[in-house]
């Protein structure tokens, strides 16, 4: 169904542009490259490298190399994962009874690919049997990926880091035999609905600062630096943030049942839920501000009210099992007076962008945290920063981007790198590192002892057993001390309002780069080429 729906969406598309330009042009299609552009978004449309050459050759008795000129400079890919288990791969056995055309025409493309392989590197049948399209094995399968990037003119991913992995690692082949495909476009948020729309409070002061400029520049957003050192400013700026996160108490607790004090620090993580983003790494946190509670070690404490939120896909049974971890914790936390207002911690179901647009902007710390060289970009970690909250964050994705641009010191970091992650992997001893820390192991303990889970004996052994293990592809105590030690700085941070809202100001004043018009205009200045039309006078 999945591939009937891609190669009718994909087809109907490509008829849809071709039949306009037929009535233009008629048959001739010399000029149909310069002028077009597919723009390949993710491997799910990628089925139509292929169609277009069946196009081309059957209903408009194009020739294979002229077909070939024409979709090899058409088609351009964005790639938007490095994890292999989501690149897109489709039996053989299933093309050849759904689009058996369509299968003939990739035996070509890689027939012909492979050619050019053996004649880049002569003899080296590892390399061909490694780039070919047709995955061998008990049943052949298609790389939708590889076909997308024989086919296409550009291939970039989405933010630096992920497109140097994409050079590095995933298509490295094809990088060393094509790099001047090879590009980056870093992407970004629309400030038309992740500010002006979402956030009207903040919008009203922003603009009376600096003017409205930055609904279509959103790089005037600068001009607020110079306002983060204004007493005033900042006052104004704290009233909104308050009013924004009373407006978020209201859908938590109207969606989750669980009241949060305003006066607390929101501390927010929501996102679709996956091992590699670390919702896990949250918990444990959550689990040693209450060991500490407990221990009565609550000097100088900072209130923090957790909200995690996301859905799971419907077959991933670890991401289920963290949704209910987080749920029984909660239960726990929320219950015990004497816990009180020091910590609260809730379960958000059914995140979608709607709720997004009133989570962003009542939230103060921004949890960006996955195991690092696995977040593509993010952009939840953009929309966040955009509406003055400050990341917690590993050096993953666009995160890196965000710091960049801010500074170290409006930013909390922690965490391996890309390159140490992969290197921990030969020696990772999880077990090791929970005997060596005191707090890592109390947290340990009440996971271990089913404190959480006191009528549920061992519900939760398989997520202790993934934290446990040697083989653990996420991590997640590698970086556990490095996390609770970041988050007592963001603690201690959010004691002193003033620089709080500094810090808080200067998010948002440096979120310019990670608006999608950025990200568009360098789209369209090195793919796409379109002559920009005049500003349309907006009355
Ligand atoms: C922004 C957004 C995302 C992406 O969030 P990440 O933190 O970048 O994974 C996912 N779902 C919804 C509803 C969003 O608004």
């Amino acid at each position: 169904m999945r591939l009937r729906q891609q190669y009718f969406l994909a087809s109907a598309s490509l008829q849809d542009v071709i039949r306009q330009w037929v009535r233009v042009h008629g048959e001739d299609f010399s000029q149909f490259a310069a002028k077009n552009c597919f723009q390949l978004n993710d491997t799910h449309p990628t089925i139509a490298v292929a169609e277009l050459m069946r196009l081309l050759m059957d209903e408009h008795d194009l020739g294979w190399d002229e077909a070939w000129s024409i979709t090899s400079k058409v088609m351009a890919y964005t790639n938007h994962t490095l994890l292999p288990e989501a690149l897109e791969r489709w039996p053989v056995r299933m093309f050849r009874q759904l689009l058996p055309r369509l299968l003939d025409v990739i035996y070509e493309i890689n027939a012909r690919f492979l050619a050019e392989v053996a004649s880049h590197w002569p003899g080296d049948l590892d390399r061909q049997g490694r780039m070919s399209l047709i995955e061998e094995g008990y049943e052949q399968q298609i790389r939708m990926a590889y076909l997308a990037i024989v086919g296409s003119i550009s291939v970039n991913g989405v933010a630096a880091l992920h497109s140097e992995l994409l050079q590095q690692g995933l298509f490295r082949d094809f990088y060393e035999l094509w790099p001047e495909k090879f590009n980056n476009k870093t992407n970004g948020v629309t400030q038309r609905r992740w500010m002006a729309s979402c956030n009207p409070g903040m919008s009203a002061l922003i603009t009376e600062a600096i003017g409205p400029g930055w609904i279509t520049k959103l790089d005037e957003l600068r001009k607020l630096a110079s306002h983060a050192d204004d007493p005033k400013f900042r006052a104004r700026w704290r009233g909104i943030k308050q009013d924004n996160k009373v407006r978020l108490a209201s859908l938590i607790e109207a969606d989750c049942g669980v009241v949060f004090n305003t006066k607390a620090m929101f501390d927010v993580q929501v996102k679709r839920m996956h091992e590699y983003k670390r919702q896990l790494l949250n918990l444990l946190h959550v689990i040693h501000l209450y060991d500490r509670i407990k221990h009565g070690d609550t000097a100088n404490w900072t209130p923090r009210c957790v909200l995690i939120g996301g859905k799971a896909a419907p077959g991933y049974y670890m991401a289920k099992q963290i949704i209910k971890l987080t749920n029984n914790i909660a239960k726990v936390i929320n219950n015990d007076p004497e816990v009180g207002d020091k910590l609260k911690l809730a379960f958000l179901p059914n995140y979608r962008v709607t709720a997004m647009e009133i989570i962003c902007p009542g939230t103060d710390l921004s949890e960006q945290i996955s195991t690092a060289g696995k977040e593509a970009s993010g952009t939840g970690n953009m929309k966040f920063m955009m509406n003055g909250a400050v990341t917690i964050g590993t050096l993953d994705g666009a995160n890196i981007e965000i710091r960049e641009e801010v500074g170290d010191e409006n930013f909390f970091l922690f965490g391996l790198t890309a390159q140490q992650v992969e290197e921990r992997r030969r020696d990772y001893n999880p077990v090791a590192i929970i005997n060596a820390d005191a707090d890592i192991a109390r947290i340990m303990h009440l996971l271990e002892s089913g404190h959480f889970n006191q009528f549920e004996k061992g519900i939760f052994d398989p997520i202790l057993h993934s934290l446990t293990s040697p083989h653990d592809p996420w991590l997640t105590i590698a970086d556990l001390r490095g996390f609770i030690d970041a988050q007592q700085q963001a603690s201690l941070a959010y004691q002193d309002q003033e620089k709080w809202a500094r810090m808080s100001i200067l998010n948002t004043a440096f979120s310019g780069k990670f608006s999608t018009d950025r990200t568009m205009l360098e789209y369209n200045a090195e793919i796409w080429k379109l002559q920009p039309l005049p500003e349309m006078p907006m009355n």
